[in-house]
């Protein structure tokens, strides 16, 4: 039976929405230019604009944003970059493909990293600290820029569920040294594919990134240092500054089923909240669930499917049993109980009801038996 509340439903359905995607596929279908083409430079600047740097270079994917973000920074074997420990396993994948070592720090109740936790595993080989704004919450960057200071570290940040975020009027991807984000489909501002940006504001590092696109090459010719291709298609570019006309309404939409679900599930679950000046992407809507299997399984029953990102943390993949790590015991708490209800942006009201009934249903359920 096909969910009747999905967690995502990626398709066009708007009739509006889907001319102008596909005019703007046409342009490119005209014109030709189908790899760095015009709407790669429009968007570049853009982005550029609006997250506040110098720089915006656009990339395959947000996997190769971190990849060749940590790449130009010169990071490789001998090196350590602490990062958290709940993330998509890309977050490690990219430290530990530069020949670098990943070091996994615990998270604290809003599933980000925790600060004090990243201060206990700092060494004389950490290089850098990688924070991920977990669920479209801006990881706590006061904190890790103080620590990132004091111990001369690099600070790259995961933006890639965060576009769109902000905090004390800082958007995300403003913080680091370089900042990377993802517009895979399945993000809140979203291609129809697979996409990434790096962020900067140095010459050098833009330059650096420039060449490490593209198999590590200036002028298309000359090889500096060995590469791969990680180039964004220009069928991608000229979708998302079509979407990006909308970012601001899919940005309310999830913002305000964010506001429902919170009225309607407090003291049921444990709720996210957003922090005092701040704006979260909401990219995921995840709750803290007792008994969470249970409560699965018993939303799936009726077609209301959940997910759960991510139920592995990194540093317990079998890929990185042997990375160091601090004591984890918020994390692999935390871990047993998270949940992400369906809040895309197309859902209605009712079914945010539903949703919510049917959680509060189970409690109810349970505490009479
Ligand atoms: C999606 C995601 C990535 C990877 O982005 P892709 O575009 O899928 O390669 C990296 N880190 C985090 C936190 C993500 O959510």
């Amino acid at each position: 039976m096909p969910a009747t509340i999905p967690f995502l439903d990626l398709r066009v359905s708007d009739a509006a929405t889907r001319q102008r995607l596909l005019a703007a596929v046409e342009r490119v279908l005209l014109h030709g230019r189908m790899i760095l083409g015009p709407e790669v430079t429009e968007l570049e600047e853009k982005m550029a604009g609006f997250l506040g740097r110098r720089f915006a270079l656009s990339v395959g994917s947000g996997s190769a944003a971190l990849f060749l973000a940590l790449r130009a920074l010169g990071l490789g074997p001998g090196d350590e970059v602490i990062t958290t420990s709940l993330s998509w396993i890309a977050t490690a994948n990219a430290i530990a493909m530069t020949g670098a070592t990943p070091v996994f720090a615990d998270i604290r109740d809003d599933l980000n990293i925790d600060p004090d936790s990243v201060a206990r595993l700092i060494t004389p080989r950490t290089r850098a600290i990688l924070p991920v704004h977990y669920t479209g919450k801006i990881a706590p960057m006061e904190a890790l820029q103080a620590l990132a200071a004091r111990n001369d570290l690099l600070l790259v940040e995961d933006a890639a569920q965060a576009f769109g975020a902000k905090q004390k009027g800082r958007p995300a991807g403003s913080f680091g040294i370089l900042s990377c984000f993802s517009m895979n489909s399945m993000k809140v501002f979203a291609s129809c594919g697979e996409a990434g940006l790096i962020t900067t504001d140095g010459d050098s590092l833009h330059e650096k990134l420039l060449a490490l696109r593209y198999n590590g090459t200036v002028n298309r010719e000359t090889c500096l240092l060995p590469g791969l291709n990680d180039r964004m298609d220009t069928l991608q570019a000229a979708i998302l500054l079509e979407r990006f006309k909308d970012l601001p309404e899919l940005l309310e939409r999830r913002r305000t089923i964010a506001a429902r679900y919170r009225e309607r599930l407090r003291g049921v679950v444990g709720l996210p909240e957003e922090s005092p000046g701040c704006q979260d992407a909401w990219y995921t809507f995840t709750v803290r669930a007792e008994r969470r299997d249970a409560l699965q399984a018993f939303l799936s029953q009726t077609g209301i499917e959940t997910k759960i990102q991510h139920p592995i943390l990194m540093p317990h993949q079998p890929a990185y049993r042997q990375a160091p790590r601090d004591r984890l015991s918020n994390a692999e708490r935390l871990v047993e109980h998270i949940l992400c209800l369906p809040a895309h942006e197309k859902m209605s009201p009712d079914q945010v009801d539903a949703v919510a009934e049917r959680i509060v249903r189970f409690y109810d359920r349970e505490s009479a038996s």
